[in-house]
């Protein structure tokens, strides 16, 4: 029989499958006992049949074989009936009171054979009662087991030499026979043993054959059942491995969130404080223009040669220059804002790049950078859809960049252009600078990568601007093969609907 346990636990299962001899030896303990329990019940019927077998033959046989053609009431009639019923009734009170026990088949086979004993004498040693012998040895044969035979064996072997020699009739039907006769039925008795005890040999293999498939059955039962059990355990501790890892996807899917959220905030901080510098001169250029006119108006007035054309073109001039002021103020606010939360617009490009340069313009002419607008029809009528703060941070960002790489070049220049891609715009800042190397064209883009010196560069910049850009469903990409170094922002004119509501 094949033992083997497939599948992912085999290894286990057939080390569990070694039957366990214990459980064999129970198993067939039970089924002697189950069939010594059956033959018992089978010989107290048998006894009784026997019996009542053994009165009428007494009655109606006996006469005529002990006394020839006369047939009336004969002692064998009390025998019969007294020691016949002696002969049944002690196996018979222990089968009922213990069925099974293996006290029992002595019992039996005494009995048994005491059965053959009084009918062939009832029968007057008739040759056709010694049948009962071979029968009856036959019979408790049934028990599977070699004790009872070599009981009824000795026993009747016993019967023949003894009343062979004393009283020949009562069992062999003559009054004289020599110890041959007892040796030759004695013979046929053994030869019916050895046929009987070989049987029983191989029946007593076959149970146990029997009884170790069954407990193999049991074992191998029990393995799938723990199989199964482990399995469903498995599983059960699987599903919750499953669940708390995606518990702690989320938590982790939450906390980037969080650290994005933040890291856009620390990239708008670094963008203002990059822009600071700038927007000082932004807003002091201004200021000594009003400063300076005022002090003529003033010098005018104290030496009252004030024209009235001059006056008027004075005013203007500091009302121009304080809505100058007042703009960039304005902007700054706005840029400041918490803005990423606010729903995307439709803007013209134009302006957007307009106030955003607002930002670094004076910067850049007092540091002898020059800004080179392409300001074609595209860059004058394309209008996108999109959040206006994070979209003038991405280009803040880039210009800012683009400061930084010029700042060590003889020609300084950033130039911008806008150009019209059917369903995208692209925004398009180059400059003159130092360009970036091949090795690093990959990090660029990543967190925390920068060349700049320590309390100058965070790496910040263009991860978020990727972010910012990748929102919007757009693409930021440094172009290649490019004669100068080239961020190209792309994006959709408008937002698609996921977008929006990612964005919102
Ligand atoms: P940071 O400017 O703080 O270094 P960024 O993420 O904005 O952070 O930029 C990362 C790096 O990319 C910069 O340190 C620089 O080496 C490179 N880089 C960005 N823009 C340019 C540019 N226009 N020219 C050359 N290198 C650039």
């Amino acid at each position: 029989m094949n033992n083997s346990v497939t599948g992912p636990l085999a290894s286990r299962g057939s080390r569990d499958s070694a039957v366990n001899p214990l459980r064999v030896a129970q198993i067939s303990a039970e089924q002697y006992n189950l069939l010594a329990v059956k033959t018992d019940r089978l010989f107290a019927l048998l006894f009784v049949f026997e019996w009542i077998a053994g009165i009428i033959f007494a009655i109606w046989l006996s006469p005529l074989s002990w006394t020839g053609s006369s047939s009336e009431a004969h002692l064998h009639v009390t025998a019969a009936v007294f020691l016949g019923g002696l002969i049944a009734g002690l196996p018979i009170a222990l089968i009922l009171q213990s069925p099974g026990s293996s006290f029992n088949r002595i019992v039996i086979a005494v009995a048994q054979m005491l059965f053959s004993i009084l009918l062939i004498h009832l029968t007057g040693g008739r040759i056709e009662t010694h049948f009962h012998i071979f029968v009856s040895l036959a019979f408790l044969s049934a028990y599977r087991d070699w004790r009872p035979i070599v009981v009824a064996t000795a026993i009747t072997v016993l019967d023949h030499f003894i009343r062979g020699a004393f009283w020949p009739t009562s069992i062999y039907g003559v009054l004289g026979a020599g110890p041959w006769r007892a040796i030759e039925h004695g013979g046929w008795v053994l030869f019916e043993d050895a046929i009987v005890l070989f049987m029983i040999r191989v029946s007593v293999g076959e149970i146990d054959s029997i009884s170790r498939t069954q407990a193999q059955l049991e074992q191998r039962t029990a393995d799938l059942t723990r199989v199964q059990l482990e399995l469903e355990q498995l599983n059960g501790s699987l599903e919750q491995k499953v669940e708390a890892r995606a518990r702690e996807l989320k938590a982790s899917q939450e906390t980037i969130a969080r650290q994005q959220q933040d890291l856009m905030s620390a990239g708008k901080l670094v963008a203002l404080g990059e822009m600071a510098g700038g927007i000082a001169h932004e807003i002091n250029n201004p200021l000594s223009i009003i400063a300076l006119r005022v002090e003529r108006l003033e010098s005018a007035l104290l030496h009252e040669e004030l024209d009235r054309g001059d006056f008027a073109k004075g005013l203007s001039t500091i009302t121009r220059t304080v809505d100058r002021i007042a703009k960039i103020v304005s902007g700054l606010k706005f840029f400041a804002r918490e803005g990423s939360r606010s729903a995307p617009q439709v803007v013209s490009l134009s302006s957007l790049l307009e106030e955003t340069l607002g930002f670094c313009r004076e910067r850049f002419r007092n540091h002898g950078v020059e800004l080179r607008v392409v300001e074609d029809e595209a860059y004058r009528q394309l209008d996108v859809e999109c959040q206006t703060v994070e979209l003038s941070q991405v280009l803040l960002n880039l210009l800012n960049n683009a400061f930084d790489a010029v700042a060590h070049v003889d020609l300084k220049w950033i130039g911008i252009q806008v150009r019209d891609n059917a369903e995208f715009v692209e925004v398009e800042i180059t400059d003159s600078g130092i360009g970036v190397p091949l090795e690093l064209r990959e990090k660029i883009m990543e967190p925390f990568f920068t060349t700049k010196g320590v309390g100058k560069g965070t790496g910040l910049g263009l991860s978020i601007s990727k972010g910012i850009v990748e929102r919007h469903a757009g693409r930021l990409t440094l172009r290649e093969h490019s004669p100068n170094t080239c961020f190209v922002v792309r994006l959709p004119r408008r937002q698609p609907q996921p977008g929006r509501e990612t964005a919102a």
